[in-house]
């Protein structure tokens, strides 16, 4: 019985794939409101606003969900410059807000030394925590980074089944995926990860896997965002995630994990018009608002009609201020660093 199994401590892979298959109206309603007790445990009712800076396109992945792929001739590619960078975290910290993410494709044409570059001209003028979104890179970079003053790294690990994860990236293995954010970890960054709900071929089992794999890893953040079938990719024709299931992964996501920032992603907002207030409402914490400037701001197509890609990002904590404190919520002053006590 799901009543049964969300007064326990501990979840066994059965308790969370019985969770995540029910559909009966009341017991998905029981996880929803145990999931909102649990964040009000844990995270309180403030919510953090991360911006995010998308300073590049270009991609050498060809991840077969993702309209950045490296086989998307159709895509405009675009790098902004070390200033326009600076500047729009400028903007981003004179909005009040506490976390710059830095997120690009795979582009090794910003070797580690630019990106140190980047992170050290932020730190130095700003107060700003900087969370890196860059992909796989190599190890040496990473502890540039971290040194240059990064405190996270967000690197989904997209899907925990090895076989799946083989079939979506050509090139890449879960297990070199896994070995970097232990390596992250171990350098003194906090991570992030997590994965995509309503990927081709994958099952409930491979979901619970995922919930699983945030908790061995230990994260600091966890994203659980829908799949959005995007027209450039081998995928255009698959269907888009339910969006039910994606409040009920997230939910028992954390239920689960507990002390984690859990994101309302953009991906969910995209999905359903009112995603983001509806993921607040079970077990988020986070919203991640996107200041990528025009004209690059509708080249960063991960996947389509992205939610506020054409607004206007200047107003953007007005705008979540009103939806935030509608909810009861409040926007978060500071920067919201681990929720964990083994943090750095
Ligand atoms: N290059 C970086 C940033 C990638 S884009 C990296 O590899 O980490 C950020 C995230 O977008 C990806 O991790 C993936 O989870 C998500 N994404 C890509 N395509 C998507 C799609 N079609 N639907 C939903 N999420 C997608």
């Amino acid at each position: 019985m799901v009543i049964d199994i969300l007064n326990k401590e501990e979840f066994s892979k059965d308790d969370i794939i019985s969770l995540l298959q029910t559909e009966d109206w009341y017991e998905v309603q029981s996880i929803y409101s145990k999931a909102d007790e649990i964040r009000k445990i844990y995270c309180g009712n403030e919510v953090y606003l991360r911006g995010i800076i998308e300073f590049s396109n270009n991609c050498e992945q060809d991840c077969l969900y993702c309209g950045l792929r490296k086989s998307n001739t159709n895509l405009d590619r675009y790098r902004m410059s070390k200033d326009e960078i600076i500047q729009t975290a400028q903007t981003i910290s004179d909005l009040g807000i506490k976390t710059i993410v830095l997120q690009s494709g795979e582009d090794f044409l910003f070797t580690g030394k630019i990106i140190a570059d980047i992170i050290s001209s932020i730190k130095a003028k700003l107060d700003v925590a900087i969370t890196l979104s860059l992909g796989e890179r190599n190890f040496e970079d990473y502890k540039l980074w971290k040194t240059a003053g990064a405190d996270r790294y967000l690197l989904k690990h997209e899907t925990a089944n090895p076989k799946l994860y083989a079939s979506y990236h050509l090139n890449q293995s879960l297990q070199d995926r896994i070995d970097h954010l232990f390596y992250l970890k171990s350098i003194g960054y906090q991570i992030g990860s997590g994965n995509i709900i309503g990927l081709p071929q994958q099952n409930i089992k491979d979901i619970a896997e995922d919930i699983i794999l945030c908790r061995e890893l230990d994260l600091d953040m966890a994203s659980f965002s829908p799949f959005i079938a995007s027209p450039e990719t081998p995928y255009r024709k698959q269907k888009n995630a339910d969006i039910n299931l994606t409040l009920k992964v997230m939910a028992v996501a954390r239920i689960v994990l507990k002390n984690v920032h859990i994101p309302a992603t953009t991906a969910i907002a995209t999905l359903d018009e009112y995603g983001r207030e509806k993921g607040l409402q079970v077990g988020a914490n986070v919203i991640m608002p996107n200041f990528t400037p025009n004209p690059y701001r509708e080249k960063y197509s991960i996947y389509p009609n992205k939610k506020c890609v054409k607004d206007n990002p200047l107003q953007c904590p007005d705008c979540l201020e009103n939806s935030i404190s509608s909810m009861g919520r409040k926007i978060a002053a500071g920067k919201g660093h681990s929720l964990k006590a083994s943090a750095s």
